[in-house]
Formats: C-alpha cells, sequence, structure tokens
C-alpha cells in the first residue's frame, strides 16, 4: 500500500469513479527502486465521508524491479477503514478535543446521513486505535516536523490540534506519516 497526495481537484473525479487522474508514482518501499511503478489495474473500494458514501476506483501499481504490487491510495483514505481519513479525525476532534461523549458525538452527527450507521462501538473502536497510536504519533511530530509535542502523553486532544494544524499547512499528514514511519497512521 502506498499512500500519496493528491491534488484537490482530483478528488471528484475519484468520487464519481474515474481513475485516470491517478498521479504518477515513483519509489518502492519493498526493493528502494527509485523509478516510476507501472500500471497494474484497478479495484474498488468503499470509502464514508460526511458529504456521503462513495464507490472510489483504486490503482494498483507494480514495481517492475520486484515484482510487488501496491494499491495507491488517496491521502484521505485511511488502509483497512471505510471512513476517510478527514471523517475519522472529525471524529476524534469531537470526541478528544472538544470532550464529547460518544452519544454527543452521534447526536452532533445525526445530520450527516451517510454517518448514520455510526454506533457507539465504532466510536470507541477509533477512539482506542487513536490511544495505541499516541506514543507513535508524538514520535513523528518530534522527529520529521518543526512541532515539537508536549510531554503530556495524556493530552491526546493535542495530537489533534497537531494534526490538523498540520495539515492547515496544506501537507497530508496521512502521506507524510506513511512516507517517514514504518507503519500506517491508524493501523494495528
Ligand atoms: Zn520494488
Amino acid at each position: 500500500m502506498i499512500i500519496s497526495k493528491f491534488s484537490n481537484f482530483i478528488h471528484q473525479y475519484l468520487f464519481s469513479g474515474e481513475a485516470s487522474f491517478y498521479p504518477t508514482q515513483y519509489g518502492c518501499k519493498n526493493c528502494g527502486y527509485m523509478g516510476k511503478l507501472h500500471r497494474h489495474g484497478y479495484y474498488y473500494r468503499n470509502v464514508i465521508t460526511v458529504f456521503g458514501t462513495y464507490k472510489i476506483k483504486v490503482l494498483r501499481v507494480k514495481c517492475p524491479s520486484c515484482k510487488k504490487t501496491h494499491a495507491l491510495l488517496p491521502h484521505f483514505l485511511v488502509p483497512y477503514f471505510q471512513y476517510s481519513f478527514y471523517t475519522i479525525l472529525f471524529l476524534l476532534f469531537l470526541n478528544f478535543v472538544l470532550g464529547f461523549s460518544y452519544s454527543e458525538v452521534l447526536s452532533k452527527i445525526e445530520k450527516y446521513k451517510s454517518l448514520c450507521s455510526l454506533n457507539p462501538s465504532s466510536l470507541s473502536r477509533f477512539h482506542k486505535r487513536f490511544i495505541s497510536k499516541c506514543s507513535e504519533i508524538k514520535f513523528f511530530f518530534a522527529n520529521f516536523t518543526d512541532i515539537y509535542p508536549e510531554f503530556d502523553l495524556n493530552k491526546s486532544g493535542v495530537l489533534i490540534k497537531y494534526i490538523i494544524s498540520y495539515e492547515r499547512r496544506n501537507i497530508s499528514f496521512n502521506t507524510s506519516y506513511f512516507d517517514s514511519m514504518p507503519s500506517y497512521f491508524f493501523s494495528s
């Protein structure tokens, strides 16, 4: 799996199932090959956002050197999660920064029809997963960005704010994290 920063104008094409706008991908993490990876088919995948549920085409690329295939995920997708990166971040923001309980989060998001299947157990899953990744995320900020994380690890809300301020610079946290760290953001 490769997580790549896509231009915003591409999103609407992906959401309408059009995949010809995928950017050319260079570099294989598996073998260290630096050249262009070749297109190698597509598969469909659901993505749930606050605006709706979409089926998007995900491009596979193949490394001409080691022959390994990689799925090329846009930066707004999280591997193995149907909810988009920004939707998960929004839910974590309500939970950790604004201090909403799960039931308060659920009543807050009632107006988003695409999120109506969310329940306390999925919120709890996001919550626990984020807690389990906090020290790794802190390591990422300390070592690969100019943001110096606070010492108090219990303040998960602070890390959410770091991620949001990082995104405000028009840098994809999800992509940078993938490029720098050995595991995906939100991987188990
Ligand atoms: Zn390779």
